[in-house]
């Protein structure tokens, strides 16, 4: 019997979709060393994975029996995806299932940050609240103003529709631009990076990290956004020069930032702590019951669509 192994339990839900095989792992609150993974795995045929599991060419060629890695997010940048094409296993993520609460939290992070929800909310416990004033925490409004989306796919299209609402003018980059059809139904337009980070007012990203966008905002593409700008990251914290964006942040580049991810997570700067203009988040984009038991049922099918020998539903590799 095939053997599954998981490095830190997901829902039932997908687990359930599991029952004919020989599902073990770690059912503690920690999370697995690398030395544990290969340890704990070498007996495996499948392996079910968290985005800080790193998953790299050493883990993957010291179990002999894997056939695919499912991982239990849609970006998969924790996994060698070329040592596993190499060996011949299978890497499955789970796209659209968070996309909606992705989405829903970069809105929530545009508002906190523009509208100092929670400058608002330490305010009132410290009792400093006493009364209503003319300039009590004023902040820039969304209606009419630019947001630039950096990587507009699924979780970047479903921010578009949800910032149109509240009035934006939406641009966007990507490596390619969609066509035009599609352009005209999200009611977005294209621009080149540089032109992007000129003209928007609240900046989000939504690229994957690879290679590519490894550090894509530095010191000198943050030096070309407006000044006054809001950024909120809710993809990966990789994707920003973290002390580039300190410094951004200090001199008053910028004027406040959103953040659900950081460079070395779960590690987040102490000048970032001390930011009242800054609203940290430990990364919890997708975190609805919802969407993290609908991942858990797609992990399910993709291992037990590997294991069956069939194609899996969300292929990687
Ligand atoms: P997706 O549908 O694949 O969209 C990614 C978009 O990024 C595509 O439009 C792609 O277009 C663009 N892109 C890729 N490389 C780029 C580059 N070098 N420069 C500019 N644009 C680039 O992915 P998704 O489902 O929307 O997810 C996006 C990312 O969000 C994931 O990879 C993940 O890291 C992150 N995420 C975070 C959370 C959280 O908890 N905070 C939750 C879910 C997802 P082109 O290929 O045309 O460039």
């Amino acid at each position: 019997m095939d053997k599954v192994f998981f490095t830190y339990k997901i829902p039932d839900e997908g687990m359930l979709l599991l029952k004919g095989y020989d599902i073990y792992g770690n059912t503690e609150d920690r999370f697995l060393k690398k030395e544990e993974i290969i340890r704990e795995g070498k007996d495996a045929s499948a392996l079910i994975t968290l985005l800080s599991d790193k998953i790299d060419s050493e883990v993957i060629s010291s179990l002999p029996k894997l056939k695919v890695i499912a991982n239990y997010a849609v970006g998969y940048n924790n996994i060698d995806i070329e040592e596993a094409r190499k060996r011949g296993v299978r890497v499955t993520n789970t796209p659209e299932a968070l996309t909606d609460a992705t989405a829903d939290l970069t809105m929530a992070l545009i508002l906190a940050t523009s509208r100092r929800i929670v400058e608002g909310d330490s305010f009132i416990r410290e009792r400093k609240f006493v009364g209503w004033k003319p300039d009590l925490l004023t902040g820039p409004s969304l209606s009419g103003k630019n947001l630039g989306i950096i990587g507009l796919g699924r979780i970047g299209k479903a921010v578009a529709k949800r910032a149109k609402a509240f009035g934006m003018n939406v641009f966007y980059f990507n490596r390619k631009p969609l066509l035009s059809q599609e352009e005209e139904r999200f009611n977005v337009r294209h621009m080149s990076l540089e032109e992007l980070l000129k003209s928007s007012d609240f900046l989000s990203l939504h690229a994957p990290l690879t290679k590519e966008t490894y550090h894509l905002l530095n010191e000198k593409r943050l030096s070309l956004m407006k000044p006054g700008a809001i950024l909120v990251n809710t993809a990966r914290g990789e994707i920003i020069d973290e002390s580039a964006l300190i410094k951004a942040l200090k001199t008053g580049r910028l004027a406040a930032a959103g953040l659900d991810v950081y460079e070395e997570e779960p590690y987040v700067p102490q000048e970032l702590i001390e930011m009242n203009n800054v609203v940290l988040l430990p990364h919890i984009g997708s975190a609805t019951s919802e969407a993290r038991k609908e991942m858990a049922i797609i992990v399910g099918r993709n291992v037990a669509a590997v294991l069956e020998g069939k194609e899996p539903p969300n292929p990687v590799v």
